[in-house]
C-alpha cells in the first residue's frame, strides 16, 4: 500500500499561523500586503494567481494582482518591480511565470527586493540560501522539506534523488535536503540514465513538468515520492510528473496532485509575507528610533 501524503491539513496550520500574526500586525497598524506581477494571458496561471489572492484574502493579508498582460516587455516589468520595491505599504513580491517569449527572467529576478521576495526568486536569496543565511527560500522547495517533516519523514542519513535542477525548485531542494543531511543526486534533462540515478533513492522529489515521467522503473521499493510537478491539460486537470498507478504499491508514500505540494506552497508565500511584514516594521521603526537618536544628540 502506497500512503498518500496529503498537503492539505498542514496548509490549513501555517495559514492558521500565518493568521494570527497577521492579525497581531494589523493591531500595531501594519496591513501585510502581497503584490503578485502577472504578464500573461494563460488561464491556468491566472486561475493560480486568484487562489493565492483568495487565500491571502482569508488570512487576512492583502493582495493584489498587478496585471501587465501578455505582451508586457522587460523594462516594463522590470520598472513595475523597482516601484513595488520601494512601496513601502507594500511587504512581498512575486514575479508569476511564465512571461512573454524573450523576456529577461534573470534580469527581473534581481529586480526583486531581496527584503520583499517571498518566493525566493531573487539571486541573492539563492545565494543566501546556499550559504545557509536567512532568506525566504523558494516556497516550492520549502514546501517539499515541510509536507516531509509534517508526515515524520527524516531526510537525515537518507538517500535522495531530485529531478529537475531549475533554480526554483530543484536545485533549491537538492540544497535544503543536503542541509538536513541526506546524500543528494541531482539528475536532469542531461541525465543519460535517469532510472539510475533514482531508483536506489531513499526520498525521490521530482520537479520536471513531464506528466508520467516517473514509472515504477525509477522508484526504489518503499521510497518517498513527492511529485512537486504540475501540468495543466486542456480538460481542466493537474497531471503530475509521476505515473501513480504504476508506482502505487511500490513506493511507500507519495503525494497526490493535486493536493500535496501545491497547497503548502500557497500558504508558505503568505506565512512569507507575515514574517516580511513584521521584519520591516520592525527595520522602520529602528531607523527612526536611530534618526530621532541623532536629531537630538
Ligand atoms: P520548474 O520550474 O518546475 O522547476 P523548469 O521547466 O524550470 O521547471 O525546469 C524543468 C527541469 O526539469 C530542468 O531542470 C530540466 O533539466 C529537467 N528535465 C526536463 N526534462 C527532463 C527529463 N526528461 N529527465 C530529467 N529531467 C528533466
Amino acid at each position: 500500500m502506497t500512503r498518500s501524503l496529503g498537503g492539505a491539513e498542514l496548509a490549513t496550520s501555517i495559514r492558521n499561523d500565518a493568521s494570527v500574526a497577521a492579525a497581531a500586525l494589523a493591531e500595531i497598524g501594519v496591513r501585510p500586503k502581497l503584490a503578485v506581477v502577472q504578464a500573461t494571458d494563460d488561464e491556468s496561471t491566472a486561475w493560480y494567481v486568484r487562489s493565492i489572492a483568495s487565500a491571502a484574502k482569508r488570512t487576512g493579508i492583502l493582495c493584489d494582482i498587478v496585471d501587465l498582460g501578455a505582451v508586457a516587455s522587460t523594462e516594463q516589468i522590470r520598472s513595475t518591480l523597482v516601484e513595488l520595491g520601494h512601496d513601502p505599504d507594500v511587504h512581498g513580491i512575486i514575479l508569476q511565470t511564465p512571461l512573454p517569449d524573450g523576456t529577461d527572467l534573470d534580469a527581473l529576478r534581481e529586480a526583486i527586493n531581496p527584503a520583499k521576495d517571498v518566493d525566493g526568486a531573487n539571486p541573492v536569496s539563492l545565494g543566501r540560501l546556499v550559504a545557509r543565511l536567512p532568506a525566504f527560500a523558494p516556497a516550492t522547495a520549502q514546501a517539499v522539506i515541510a509536507l516531509l517533516d509534517h508526515h515524520g519523514i527524516s531526510p537525515h542519513g537518507r538517500t535522495a534523488a531530485v529531478v529537475g535542477r531549475s533554480t526554483v525548485v530543484g536545485s533549491p531542494v537538492a540544497h535544503l535536503l543536503v542541509q538536513r543531511n541526506a546524500t543528494v543526486t541531482v539528475c536532469h534533462r542531461h541525465t543519460t540514465d535517469l532510472a539510475a540515478g533514482t531508483r536506489d533513492a531513499d526520498i525521490l522529489v521530482v520537479a520536471v513538468g513531464i506528466p508520467g515521467l516517473i514509472t515504477a522503473d525509477h522508484v526504489a521499493d518503499g521510497a518517498v515520492v513527492i511529485d512537486v510537478g504540475t501540468t495543466a491539460t486542456a480538460d481542466g486537470q493537474l497531471l503530475g510528473d509521476v505515473d501513480v498507478a504504476a508506482v502505487d504499491g511500490r513506493a511507500g508514500a507519495l503525494t497526490p496532485v493535486p493536493g500535496g505540494v501545491g497547497p503548502v506552497t500557497t500558504a508558505l508565500l503568505l506565512n512569507h509575507t507575515v514574517d516580511a511584514a513584521a521584519t520591516q516594521y520592525a527595520q522602520t521603526r529602528s531607523d527612526s528610533l536611530l534618526a530621532g537618536a541623532r536629531s537630538s544628540a
